[in-house]
């Protein structure tokens, strides 16, 4: 995707909507910082296929809101969620495939909570991982602390 100002090739998305016929991008430039838009047909949509096999459009705003429960009242600026969604997101369709495993969506957040706040990457796991039992989550927390060290 080329700026339409300068000609850069790098872009970040910055917002993605969704309407019935196609979805419409954001972009900011790398180089130069402008904004412009760009707009996808819905057959070129991203599908999640869930633990269930059950397919649903990917959708940002989920995932957005997915790590924002987990960064709750943690040290970390919205920037930095965003930051984190935009680059799960640009390399989800940078794999150019129909469909993508929801864990493969999963393992991608908790790598990049994991640089970022490790209550975050933990409250993450619980849910994501389904650490259900005590002992799980003790073993995970005990990884987590002897990598921190
Ligand atoms: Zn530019």
């Amino acid at each position: 995707m080329l700026c339409p100002y300068c000609g850069h090739p790098d872009s970040r998305v910055v917002d993605t909507r969704a309407t019935a016929e196609s979805i419409r991008r954001r972009r900011e430039c790398q180089a130069c910082r402008k904004r412009f838009t760009t707009y996808e047909q819905i057959s070129e949509a991203l599908l999640i296929v869930k633990r269930d096999s059950r397919r649903e459009p990917f959708d940002r705003n989920k995932l957005l809101q997915g790590v924002r429960i987990a960064c709750a009242k943690r040290p970390i600026a919205m920037a930095d969620i965003e930051r984190v969604v935009g680059q799960i997101e640009e390399y989800l369709f940078s794999l150019g495939r129909a469909e993508v495993k929801s864990d493969v969506i999963g393992q991608m957040v908790l790598e990049k909570l994991k640089e970022l706040d490790p209550l975050a990457y933990i409250r993450f796991a619980i849910v994501y991982m389904e650490l259900a039992d005590v002992e799980a989550l003790q073993r995970e927390l005990v990884r987590l602390m002897a990598e921190h060290r």
